[in-house]
């Protein structure tokens, strides 16, 4: 016991001799486009919040006004006597507006891609998974048994060579995974063509759109609706645009939520989301198809292209794009670390990215635009963004 601790604290040193190790900024506010940081308000450049829906007034009555209703939580998991009315109205909820037959809710969307996979495929099926898909979809497709087959991030041309070979090796289903929109760089998956694939090949297309669901395409439908394409599975989390709370879902056609609701595991074996966030994620999805998603869908919009042009007319080295998340890459994660502390001391919260969320020499500070940040935030955080990138010698 004692060699085995020794043992990780040499294994910790070595994560901090190479500059990697992550710490946390502690918040004693709500999230927001402030909060409050060792005691100082600064601006805060790197939550999921990407509507400003997380202290939203509404989402907030939403949530006190089904706890009241409902109380704290429901002590069982779903089928055995977890299940309130609030649930199943989400669960409809979710479908219509994604225009899916039905959805199913989980504590989290890393659970609802972990559930996934191993009941919808036998080890006669083949899976078909972006290189670059988040780790809940890695670590789900490896619960499975199906035959698993990987191709490199957006390269259309290798999703077809592996559809070819998934076909060929006798697949009887094949499903194709994919994130909507990949968190660490804020690419979009190429839908159109990967549906138009999916197609040719007798594929069914499955759509991680945790960084789109509630701001990006129609009213917020997400990446499918961006692409004007169909998605057969969609999952998605309540935890960032819709609300920050908690609580994913899959969203599907009627038999495939109907066997996740007999097998699936993450869904028989854990707790039903408690009334207060499934009373809030409602609420969410209320605001965001309504005149007041518009807006601030708009104002996301409006921000992002701000912020972009702002960063670029400083010398930073962005990655292209027009998702609200804008990485300004630094490759180094030391130098990482140190422009996001400076950016600290200039009143300004943006996490330094580095390795194992980012490949080796990929080191970056992920910005992220929200709709709650004004213009004079954008400037005071463009400010900051120059004297921190100054001092660290990024930019002249
Ligand atoms: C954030 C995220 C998840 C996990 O969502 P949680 O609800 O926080 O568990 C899954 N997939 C992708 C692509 C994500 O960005």
């Amino acid at each position: 016991m004692h060699d085995f601790l020794d043992e990780i604290r040499s294994r910790l040193d070595a994560i901090r001799a190479e500059g990697l190790w992550k710490t946390e900024a502690v918040i004693a506010s709500p999230q927001g486009p402030r909060v409050l940081v060792e005691g100082r308000e600064v601006l805060n450049l790197c939550a999921n919040n990407y509507l400003g829906l997380a202290d939203h007034p509404a989402l907030r009555q939403a949530a006190a006004q089904a706890m009241e209703e409902r109380g704290l939580g429901l002590a069982s998991v779903r089928f055995i006597c977890g299940t309130q009315d609030l649930h199943k109205a989400l669960e409809a909820r979710v479908a219509q507006y994604l225009g899916l037959d039905d959805a199913i809710l989980f504590a989290a969307a890393f659970d609802a891609n972990g559930a996934l996979f191993e009941p919808l495929l036998t080890d006669q099926d083949a899976v078909v998974s972006d290189a670059l898909n988040h780790a809940s979809i890695i670590d789900g497709i490896r619960l499975s048994k199906a035959r698993r087959l990987r191709f490199a991030t957006g390269d259309m041309d290798d999703l077809e060579r592996q559809l070819r070979a998934a076909r060929e090796g006798g697949a009887r289903n094949i499903l194709i995974a994919t994130d909507g929109v990949f968190s660490m760089d804020g690419f979009f998956a190429d839908l159109a063509t990967i549906r138009d694939l999916a197609d040719r090949y007798g594929a069914l297309l499955m759509v991680d759109d945790c960084h789109a669901t509630g701001f990006v395409g129609e009213k917020g439908r997400g990446t499918p609706s961006r692409a004007g394409v169909r998605a057969d599975i969609v999952t998605g989390t309540f935890g960032k645009a819709l609300g920050g709370a908690l609580g994913g879902f899959v969203a599907g056609p009627q038999p495939v939520i109907d066997l996740l609701r007999q097998r699936g595991r993450p869904y028989l074996f854990s707790n039903a989301l408690p009334p207060a966030i499934v009373g809030a994620a409602l609420a969410a999805l209320d605001l965001v198809e309504g005149f007041e998603g518009d807006e601030r869908r708009a104002q996301l919009d409006t921000n992002t292209r701000r912020w972009r042009r702002g960063l670029q007319s400083m010398g930073f080295e962005l990655l292209p794009g027009e998702h609200p998340i804008v990485p300004v890459m630094l490759h180094d994660a030391r130098l990482a670390q140190e422009m996001a502390r400076r950016l600290l001391d200039h009143g300004v919260l943006a996490t330094g990215f580095f390795y194992p969320v980012v490949p080796q020499g990929k080191a970056r500070i992920r910005t992220q635009m929200n709709a709650a940040l004004t213009l004079p935030d954008l400037d005071q955080a463009l400010q900051a963004f120059r004297q921190a990138g100054r001092e660290t010698g990024v930019v002249i």
